[in-house]
């Protein structure tokens, strides 16, 4: 049965786990993350469709099911896994789209690496993606299409079947012409982008630079869209920017450009953080800390995620203030999921290092300055540490919205806790509360851990309760909603039973 809703995500939506001989789903119902928010999408039409990807030695004879049927709790849909060789893997995803696209897309020219990168084989992987999702939808189906690994999708699903709607999600930055326009294949790209009927992005400067990339490249008309969407961002102090939808018309075709900046489901996260197993597993946190303050930073580990700088913003801070010693740590969750891969393999390295040193130069047996973790936290525990912590510290050099920052802030139900963020995380369109600083200058970085170790608890309850009628505000529903919302007005409401 043909599917009124196709989602192409690179990965699949569920755990795979082999048990017995037997292949089991097991359904991926984390609340941290966005794959159940896309499955929730299938509850609104009769049948669904998901299109990702699969290793397989011999793609022509792979030793899995290619297509599986799934029925769960977000509804009926089928799952095309597409078989791909370790080289097409490693070629498309972690060469081109990690070592050429990734740092482009974050404005780390310095990082950029194009001797690698086999565009073939990039446009071989994505064509498939685009065969597997017009083989999947129905007449005039919608599809929906995931981040920049996929940029070639909507050309070539045009191509295929030109009755389909398409949306195209960034879930990265969108960087202005001059540092995208490195990209040599950049025409190639952004027509095919321009093929899509929609193409969102999480924060309006994203959507602006996108049009601006457009318009130097494309003799392209840019207006105003005449349905204004629901103001999705929140007036601020810092950075305030107004969500402007836009329209650009291309070959005659007119494309929808929109910012919606994906939330947290903070009733879940609130309610896991209210829960005895949390308030228990914060006990043992807090008996651990003694009388310091803990400061937790958490993210993956990657050179956008600016963890050398806090580091030595932390070395700093001890330095500058020797009444600190002893009273505070550090906790620098620092998963490294990529160490394999070339543009990572350094930065873990220097993380240790600078960890180590910090340790050496201020440790005493009594006093652990700083707790490098680089395995992953487990969600339930994460929660604990966002209670316990007194300040979250998140402050990436570039991050296309930055979801910790998010769930800090939803874990807090209590009303306590300071959040300092980066004012180059998307999120911080929205999250002007929090105390924002500029990682690329030290003094704002020494500055706003200063004023939030300083901060009285008034203040802290005033910054706190506004970040979160905010994120109340725009949680991971309301994101659905505005997406949902933008289909219907390129589709009409008819193929939706919402
Ligand atoms: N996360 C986790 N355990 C960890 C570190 C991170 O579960 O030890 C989760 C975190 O809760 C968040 C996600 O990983 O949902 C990271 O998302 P974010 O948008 O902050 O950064 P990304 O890694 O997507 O760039």
């Amino acid at each position: 049965m043909p599917s009124d809703l196709v989602i192409v995500y690179h990965r699949q939506p569920y755990e795979e786990v082999v048990k017995d001989g037997q292949t089991v789903f097991h359904e991926n119902k984390s609340p941290n993350g966005i794959v159940p928010t896309l499955k929730s999408f299938f509850g609104n039409v009769d049948k669904g469709a998901w299109i990702a990807w699969k290793e397989a030695k011999d793609p022509a004879n792979p030793d899995f099911q290619r297509t599986v049927e799934i029925d769960d709790s977000f509804g009926r849909y089928s799952v095309s896994r597409l078989p791909l060789t370790p080289e097409q893997i490693s070629s498309f995803y972690h060469v081109t789209s990690k070592e050429a696209f990734w740092p482009i897309l974050h404005s780390f020219k310095e990082k950029y690496n194009y001797d690698p990168v086999d565009w073939p084989t990039f446009r071989e992987v994505n064509w498939a993606f685009a065969e597997a999702a017009a083989a999947e939808a129905s007449d005039g189906a919608m599809v929906w299409v995931h981040d920049y690994n996929l940029w070639l999708v909507p050309g070539y699903l045009r191509q295929l079947r030109p009755d389909l709607r398409i949306s195209f999600y960034h879930h990265t930055p969108f960087p202005a012409a001059d540092m995208f326009n490195v990209l040599p294949w950049r025409r190639e790209i952004v027509e095919s982008l321009l093929a899509s009927d929609i193409v969102g992005f999480h924060i309006p400067r994203y959507a602006a630079n996108f049009v601006s990339v457009a318009r130097s490249l494309f003799d392209v008309n840019v207006s105003k869209r005449e349905q204004v969407a629901p103001e999705l961002i929140s007036d601020g102090t810092a950075l305030v920017e107004r969500s402007i939808p836009t329209e650009i018309e291309h070959r005659g075709r007119h494309i929808a450009v929109s910012a919606s900046p994906v939330g947290v489901d903070v009733d879940y996260i609130g309610e896991r953080a209210d829960s005895r197993e949390t308030e228990k597993k914060v006990d043992v946190i807090r008996r651990e800390l003694g009388d310091s303050r803990l400061i937790l930073s958490v993210s993956r580990t990657d050179y956008t995620k600016g963890g050398i700088d806090q580091l030595l913003a932390y070395e700093r801070l001890l330095e500058r203030r020797p009444e600190l010693h002893g009273k505070i740590r550090l906790m620098h969750v620092s998963v490294s999921a990529n160490r394999s891969m070339t543009a990572y393999e350094s930065i873990q390295n220097e993380i240790e290092q600078a960890a180590g040193r910090i340790n050496g130069r201020y440790g005493s047996f009594e006093w652990q300055p700083l707790a490098l973790i680089s395995t992953a936290v487990p969600f339930k525990h994460l929660v604990a540490y966002y209670r316990a912590a007194d300040i979250a510290w998140i402050t990436p050099l570039a991050d296309g919205m930055n979801l910790v920052a998010k769930e800090y802030v939803a874990s807090r139900t209590d009303l306590d806790g300071i959040l300092v963020l980066s004012e180059f995380a998307g999120a911080a369109v929205e999250m002007s509360s929090a105390v924002i600083t500029n990682p690329f200058s030290t003094r704002s970085m020494d500055s706003a851990i200063d004023q939030a170790l300083a901060m009285v608890p008034a203040e802290r309850q005033e910054r706190m309760k506004a970040l979160r009628s905010t994120i109340s505000k725009y949680d991971l529903r309301a994101w659905a909603r505005e997406q949902q919302r933008l289909f219907d007005e390129v589709r009409g409401p008819e193929k939706s039973r919402s």
